[in-house]
């Protein structure tokens, strides 16, 4: 397992708030690293909405998600200090006045944690049918990074929640065809987008399957390999079958999250979130949280807070690490590691 150097804070969670918390551990001269499960730094913003705009974070008339990101991980990234992608947190040990967070493969020791996982380790929900499973990464993407991917394809949407519908939409006119499957006519994502898709459905641009699920992954073997041309759809309704053509199937079905190792930490946890102070001090000595995973009365679930969350967690951290370092930070305008003179 490889030791890494102990560091002032390590941070679970590499979304907004974590590439928040980095950048502010940076400004205060704390030595800090983040680690996350995930292959890329951004978290829900990267892993499920990369491509939607965002209309409320300060300062930002709307921002594309993926921009946001790598905004906050330049911001972030002025003071050198690391992110470890693809580092799952499965354990936390203590011993000699230090945290030493453990992952599959090494182990990072620091003074002080902050949590900034979100809703946890998260994964996207897998089809149920069996058919599906050999073509997840050859076929079957679970989620939408470049939707210029898809042009030229015939694509198949499974699901009736945003992610669903918002694809629906946004693939028209990159798509050769798009066809949206769902076991039910109720759908669950907003009203105006659903009604965007059944205009386009009206109009022949996108094909709406209700009361269908998939039956049967159709494929043929080209030059460079066995590849899906058609899907089987059954009318749960009707208990009737039908082809569709198909390059690729987005299954937008929601995700699974686990808190994993986290509900074992000795944390008060109410419906799998992180009891915290108006500190962001999670009654754990050393332990901070930001983010969506923390909950407080009057707790929002929205970036601005996770940023707010983050900067409070990390001043209070530094202090207890270093007391002779106070709790506010004074004003960035002001600081010296900007270059500003009054500091
Ligand atoms: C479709 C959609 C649209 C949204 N639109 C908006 C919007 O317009 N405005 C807004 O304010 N909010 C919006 N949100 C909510 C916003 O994305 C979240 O509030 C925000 O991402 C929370 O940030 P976070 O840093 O707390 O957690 P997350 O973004 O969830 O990041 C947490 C990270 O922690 C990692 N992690 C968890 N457990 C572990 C572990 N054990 N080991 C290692 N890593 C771990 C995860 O892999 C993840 O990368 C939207 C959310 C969705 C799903």
């Amino acid at each position: 397992m490889a030791l890494h150097a102990t560091r002032d804070l390590s941070i679970i969670g590499a979304g907004p708030a974590g590439l928040f918390a980095l950048f502010y551990a940076g400004m205060r001269g704390a030595s800090a690293q983040i680690l996350d499960a995930l292959p890329q730094p951004g978290g829900q913003l990267a892993a499920l909405y990369p491509e939607k705009f965002i209309f409320d974070v300060a300062g930002f008339p709307k921002v594309l998600a993926k921009d946001l990101v790598a905004a906050l991980t330049a911001q972030a990234g002025q003071f050198g200090q690391p992110i470890h992608c693809g580092q799952r947190v499965v354990a936390l040990e203590e011993a000699d006045g230090l945290l030493t967070l453990v992952t599959e493969t090494d182990r990072f020791p620091s003074r002080a944690v902050i949590i900034a996982a979100g809703i946890g380790a998260f994964s996207p929900r897998k089809l149920p049918q069996p058919c599906a499973e050999p073509w997840y990464g050859r076929g079957i993407d679970p989620v939408v990074l470049e939707p210029q991917a898809y042009a030229g394809k015939h694509v198949v949407i499974i699901g009736g929640g945003d992610s669903a519908f918002d694809w629906a939409h946004q693939l028209q006119g990159i798509a050769a065809s798009i066809a949206l499957v769902h076991r039910t006519d109720r759908f669950r994502a907003h009203q105006a987008t659903v009604d965007q898709v059944m205009t386009a459905a009206a109009e022949g641009r996108v094909a709406v399957h209700t009361f269908h699920e998939l039956a049967e992954v159709h494929a043929e073997v080209h030059p460079e390999g066995e590849r899906i041309v058609a899907l089987e759809l059954k009318d749960t309704k009707a208990k009737t079958t039908r082809r569709v053509p198909c390059d690729v199937v987005l299954p937008m079905l929601g995700f699974v999250s686990d808190l994993g190792p986290l509900g074992d930490w000795g944390l008060t946890l109410e419906k799998d979130e992180i009891v915290v102070d108006q500190t962001m001090a999670t009654g754990r000595p050393g332990l901070w949280a930001a983010g969506d995973i923390t909950t407080y009365p009057g707790k929002l679930k929205l970036i601005a807070t996770g940023f707010a969350e983050a900067s409070m967690a990390v001043n209070q951290a530094v202090h207890w690490i270093y007391p002779e370092k106070k709790v506010n930070p004074g004003h960035s305008s002001n600081l010296a590691v900007f270059g500003q003179k009054d500091d």
